[in-house]
C-alpha cells in the first residue's frame, strides 16, 4: 500500500494546459513538420501548409518515432531492439459500482508471463490501465490480449479479479513496441535533441518524463542563456548540453532502470531469481509492517536503496 498522490491527468490535457500558460510573447504554431535544416547561424523548419519558421536554435522534441533528425545527419544506435511492449486501455467496474481500490499496481504472477506490472489508476473520469510486458510482439498472447483483453488478463493473472474486482474494457487496446535507442553524431550546428528524440525510454521504467524535464531544465537554466549570449550556434556550443553531467546521469539511470525492469521480470539465472525473491519479499514485509505502523513502514521505505531500485 502506498500513499502516493495521483493527479489523474491525461497527457493531451496536460500538454493543452501547459500550452495555455505560454506567455503572449511566444509565437505558437501547430502543424506537422515536413523537413528541418540546421547550420551555425539560422535554422529552418518547414511546416505542411504553412510558411517556414526560422530561428537561432532548433530543439527537436519529436519523441521516439522521430525521423526529422535524419535531415540534419543525426543517426541513432540501438541499445536494445524490441525492449518492451506496453498496452493502454480504459476499464470500468463490472457487477459493482466501484473497484476495490482507486489505484492498483499488480505484478506478473510467474516469470513465464513476461508481465512486469499492470497499473490501474484514475484519469480523466475513467480508470486507465497500463500494462508493461517483456514478450515478443509476434507472440500469439499479444494478439489474444488485443482481441480479448479481459479474458486474457484473467487467464494470465488469476489473482487479479479477487484483488481488484471484475472489470470491463471499454475501448480499444493501444499498444507500443519500444526500442531503446540513443542518438549518435548529435553534436551538430544549430540543433539539439531532447527527451525521447535523444534517447528513448522504456515505459515500464517510468523515467521518460523525468528525463525529458531534466533536459528542459538544463537547457533553460544553464545552456540556452549561455548560447544566446554570443553570436552563432556552432556545434561546440551544442556539445555542452550533451556533456552536461546532470543530463548524462539521468540518461544513464533511464538505461539502468530499463535493464533492471526487464531482468527482474524475465531473467531466470540464479542471480536474478535471488534478486526477485529479495525485491518482492521486501515489499511483502513492508506491506505487513504498514498494516500496524504506516509511519515506520514509510521510514523503512525511505532508507537508501540501490540506485536502480529507487523508483520501482
Ligand atoms: C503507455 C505509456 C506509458 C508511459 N508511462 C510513463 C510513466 O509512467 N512515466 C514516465 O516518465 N514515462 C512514461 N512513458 C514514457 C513517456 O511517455 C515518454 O518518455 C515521454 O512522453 C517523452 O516525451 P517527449 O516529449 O520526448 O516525446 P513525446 O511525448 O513522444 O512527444 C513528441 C511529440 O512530437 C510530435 N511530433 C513528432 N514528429 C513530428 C513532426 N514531424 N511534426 C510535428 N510534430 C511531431 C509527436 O506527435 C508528439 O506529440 C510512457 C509511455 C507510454 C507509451
Amino acid at each position: 500500500r502506498t500513499r502516493a498522490r495521483h493527479y489523474g491527468i491525461f497527457y493531451d490535457n496536460l500538454v493543452a494546459a501547459m500550452r495555455a500558460e505560454l506567455p503572449k510573447t511566444v509565437r505558437f504554431v501547430a502543424g506537422r513538420v515536413s523537413a528541418v535544416e540546421a547550420g551555425p547561424e539560422r535554422q529552418r523548419v518547414s511546416i505542411i501548409g504553412q510558411p517556414d519558421v526560422t530561428a537561432r536554435l532548433l530543439v527537436l522534441a519529436t519523441g521516439m518515432g522521430d525521423i526529422l533528425r535524419r535531415d540534419v545527419g543525426i543517426e541513432r544506435r540501438f541499445v536494445h531492439q524490441r525492449q518492451s511492449l506496453t498496452f493502454g486501455f480504459n476499464v470500468r467496474p463490472a457487477g459493482a459500482s466501484a473497484f476495490k481500490h482507486p489505484a492498483l499496481t499488480y505484478y506478473g504472477e510467474r516469470v513465464s508471463d513476461g508481465i512486469d506490472y499492470l497499473n490501474f489508476f484514475p484519469a480523466g473520469g475513467v480508470t486507465r490501465a497500463n500494462l508493461f510486458v517483456f514478450r515478443e510482439h509476434t507472440d500469439p498472447w499479444v494478439k489474444a490480449l488485443r482481441d480479448r483483453p479481459r479474458e486474457t488478463l484473467i487467464e494470465t493473472l488469476p489473482g487479479l479479479l479477487k484483488t481488484f474486482g471484475d472489470f470491463e474494457v471499454i475501448d480499444r487496446v493501444s499498444s507500443w513496441l519500444t526500442d531503446i535507442t540513443v542518438a549518435e553524431n548529435c553534436k551538430r550546428d544549430g540543433v539539439v535533441l531532447i527527451g525521447d528524440a535523444y534517447q528513448t525510454s522504456c515505459p515500464a521504467a517510468g523515467t521518460g518524463v523525468s528525463r525529458l524535464l531534466t533536459d528542459v531544465e538544463r537547457l533553460c537554466m544553464v545552456h540556452v542563456p549561455q548560447w544566446m549570449a554570443s553570436p552563432g550556434m556552432a556545434a561546440a556550443k551544442i556539445a555542452t548540453f550533451y556533456d552536461d553531467p546532470t543530463k548524462q546521469a539521468m540518461d544513464e539511470r533511464g538505461l539502468e532502470l530499463a535493464n533492471f525492469r526487464r531482468s527482474l521480470t524475465i531473467d531466470t539465472d540464479l542471480r536474478w531469481r535471488a534478486r526477485r525473491q529479495v525485491h518482492f519479499s521486501r515489499r511483502r514485509i513492508l506491506h505487513e509492517i504498514d498494516k500496524f505502523s504506516p509511519s515506520f513502514a514509510a521510514r523503512l521505505r525511505g532508507l537508501k536503496r540501490p540506485q536502480v531500485e529507487a523508483v520501482t
